[in-house]
């Protein structure tokens, strides 16, 4: 119920639902310090270098 409201975006501290800070790679709470790393878009996928999955 807050059209335009920035902070709709930004994370919540999982320990006390802070409203997080941006850091370089992610967010940090500025309360306990803990941090959320953003995921990058384009994980690597492993790589097989054996023989097939035995469930596939
Ligand atoms: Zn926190």
């Amino acid at each position: 119920m807050h059209p335009g409201s920035v902070e709709a975006e930004q994370p919540r501290c999982p320990v006390d639902g802070i409203v997080m800070r941006d850091i370089t790679d992610g967010w940090e709470c500025p309360a306990c310090g803990t941090r959320i790393d953003l995921v990058p878009p384009h994980p690597q996928l492993p790589e097989f270098d054996g023989p097939a999955l035995p469930n596939s």
